[in-house]
């Protein structure tokens, strides 16, 4: 090994003082950045957009696909240009991979030939072949822990606080870019338990309990589990524990739940592995604020690309105003979401998302409406008489092929009048998504070989018999 050969330190890589005028850590955020008018914010994203155009001019994932669509960066000045641009999907960053292996050519850096620097590389939580990955220039990576603790922040995580984080420690960047979160810029303390195949559940319920644990981060599902295997198995009851604070992504889950079950409140948030953290709930809950000096979002109707009115569901398309590697320019992050309206209470000017309702390409048109299966579940929530579990299909019915959508529901147990059920629902579907559906009742269990509750996490909400 030559003597000569250089080491980049992290320590060395970064103006860190600079990054932090730049990007603000709790808690000087939240008296700057957080509260500036929304013509301030809007001048700071053109400012920012127009050099992660420029640096996208350098890759050849966006040359190609600007190309095509016969744009030049010098056509984008500000975010309502952005319309100009094509998005991408998660199948074009697998088809970058397949023409550039193994990280396709959508990231702009090479760490065997470019300039030295200490990356750091982690993936998408991907269920099928091959995690996508994203290196992480310092810069990038500090941009992210800041995002991080603003949400940590944001859910009352103060500096001494045990912070237990039940994501998995591997490739997935959910564990560790929280690690780096809690302990680089909350003064709060890390517990990395992982998830439960690093640290068997019952042992986290005693870690829990033992070290009195403030808050509690991780997916809903791990979380319901946790506390009922205290509950029920190890007699704990997870009310009376030290957790006053759940931090989570919550998608179409139940909060009241899983706040009932922890007697701690649970904060939503929104992030991904391309994009870092995006948007959190604030002290209100009323929406999650967008960190909007970092990101743009863009809600979008699925069919067209068209932007849909505040209060409208469509699929989110994400553009970053932070990235080196891999910048993101209108991702098509395939989420369905809306914008909250109003002002928050907080004090917070960054527009708000009302929450995470499924995944846009579930999205069915019916008659003219977008209907999401997982809106569905929404409206089944906390009634008694149903187990929850749902399902939807689709087919064309009648002499004029009418497109036909059955919802399918279950009782919780005998005793439920099906008629009563039926009805109610045939109403409330109409009422909240604006057509009518046939609501068909069934016992409880009857959807498990169709919806694979029993059988897998990846569970089925709609059958779509147009397609052939
Ligand atoms: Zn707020």
């Amino acid at each position: 090994m030559a003597a000569t050969a250089e080491v980049p330190y992290y320590y060395a890589s970064l103006d860190f003082e600079a990054l932090w005028r730049e990007f603000p850590p709790p808690p000087s955020y939240f008296d700057t950045t957080y509260r500036k008018s929304a013509d301030e914010i809007r001048a700071l994203q053109n400012h920012r957009l127009k050099q992660q155009v420029a640096r996208c001019g350098e890759i050849p994932f966006y040359q190609r696909h600007w190309r095509q669509a016969g744009i030049k960066p010098g056509d984008v000045q500000t975010v309502d240009d952005l319309r100009k641009l094509p998005s991408f999907a998660v199948s074009d960053l697998r088809d970058s991979i397949d023409r550039a292996p193994p990280f396709g050519d959508y990231m702009g850096v090479d760490p065997k030939n470019g300039p030295p620097t200490p990356w750091v590389m982690q993936t998408s939580g991907g269920t099928t072949g091959l995690p996508r990955p994203i290196l992480y220039t310092p810069r990038d990576r500090e941009v992210t822990g800041i995002l991080g603790a603003r949400r940590l922040f944001m859910a009352g995580i103060r500096a001494g606080d045990l912070v237990q984080t039940t994501h998995s420690l591997g490739l997935s960047n959910a564990g560790l870019s929280t690690r780096e979160a809690v302990w680089k810029y909350s003064g709060a303390v890390p517990v990395m338990t992982g998830s439960g195949a690093s640290t068997p559940t019952r042992q986290q319920i005693e870690i829990a309990k033992a070290w009195k644990i403030r808050a509690l981060i991780g997916f809903p599902a791990y979380l319901r589990h946790m506390a009922l295997v205290a509950r029920d198995e190890m007699k704990i009851d997870p009310r009376e524990m030290s957790v006053r604070i759940i931090g989570t992504h919550l998608g179409t889950d139940d909060r009241r739940e899983l706040e009932e079950l922890w007697n701690a409140k649970v904060y939503d948030s929104y992030g991904a592995n391309e994009a870092g953290m995006m948007a959190a709930d604030c002290s209100e809950r009323n929406g999650m604020h967008i960190f909007e000096d970092t990101h743009f979002i863009e809600i979008v109707d699925p069919e067209t690309g068209a932007a849909v009115p505040e209060g409208q569901r469509g699929t989110v398309y994400v553009t970053c105003l932070f990235k080196h590697a891999a910048p993101m320019i209108r991702f098509n992050i395939n989420d369905v979401s809306a914008f909250a309206s109003g002002t928050c209470a907080c004090g917070g000017t960054h527009r708000r998302i009302q929450g995470i309702f499924g995944r846009s390409d579930n999205m069915v048109k019916l008659r003219g409406v977008n209907v999401f299966p997982e809106a569905i579940g929404t409206l089944l929530g906390g009634d008694k008489r149903t187990t929850g579990e749902y399902l939807c299909v689709v087919e064309p019915s009648g002499p004029s092929s009418r497109e036909e959508m059955t919802v399918m529901i279950e009782t919780s147990d005998g005793s439920v009048e099906k008629g009563a059920v039926q009805a109610h629902y045939e109403r409330r579907f109409k009422d909240a998504l604006g057509v009518k559906m046939t609501v068909q009742v069934v016992d409880r269990g009857a959807l498990d070989q169709l919806t694979g509750l029993t059988r897998t996490s990846k569970i089925k909400r709609l059958i779509d018999k147009r397609k052939k």
